[in-house]
């Protein structure tokens, strides 16, 4: 994918403030710290559309880009961040359920893992949540510079096992050697054509 443009469009709580749905639109999804803005970054070839932040609480909007004039690319806010507080943590779920249940032009949603963690519950309410919809959803596994290959073949089993998941459909990624960068617009690709 050659990327001509990617900017901010804006940031949104609610469905009134989500920009129209003009382009089709993919989401990115996942654990605090696991890699998003990191993700969407290489993806568009800028280091810092995304804030990467490990600042809790101040990513808690759902921040819609434009790529290309074409594609919407929306980074919704990461879960399980132990020290976000109650109240916020409180209104992910709603915020979250009620973007992926209205937008009509959503395509897909990248749920983004690291290759050092077994999923765990949240990743599995979230896959749960995506099936219920009907939405697809394309899993990426992050961080794969930071194991061994021998490492790298175990954990791969490992989450996809734990995700009831083919292995084949794990893709795995590095921002660091950008390894997997082409298989993942590839993957986008096939949703929004
Ligand atoms: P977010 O909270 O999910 O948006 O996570 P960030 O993109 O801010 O990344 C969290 C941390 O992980 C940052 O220090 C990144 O530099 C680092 N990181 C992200 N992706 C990779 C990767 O593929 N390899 C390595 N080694 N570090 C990464």
């Amino acid at each position: 994918m050659i990327i001509k443009s990617s900017d901010f469009v804006t940031s949104a709580v609610n469905p009134f403030q989500y920009p129209p749905p003009d382009f089709p639109e993919i989401a990115f999804a996942g654990r605090s710290n696991v890699g998003k803005s990191t993700l969407i970054n290489t993806l568009v070839n800028r280091k810092n559309l995304v804030k990467t932040s490990s600042t809790p609480g101040r990513t808690q909007l759902i921040n819609f880009f434009i790529i290309n004039e074409q594609i919407s690319f929306v980074d919704l806010p990461g879960y399980g961040y132990a020290k976000v507080p109650v109240d916020v943590k409180k209104k992910w779920g709603p915020m979250i359920e009620t973007y992926l249940s209205k937008r009509e032009n959503l395509r897909a949603v990248v749920l983004i893992m690291d290759i050092r963690r077994v999923p765990r519950q949240e990743e599995l309410n979230f896959i749960n949540w995506l099936e219920r919809f009907a939405i697809p959803f394309i899993l990426v596994v992050t961080k794969t510079d930071k194991l061994s290959k021998t490492k790298q073949i175990k954990q791969h089993t490992i989450i996809a096992d734990t995700l009831a998941a083919d292995k084949n459909n794990l893709i795995l990624f590095s921002a660091k050697t950008r390894k997997g960068l082409d298989h993942v617009w590839t993957a986008i690709q096939e949703k929004i054509k």
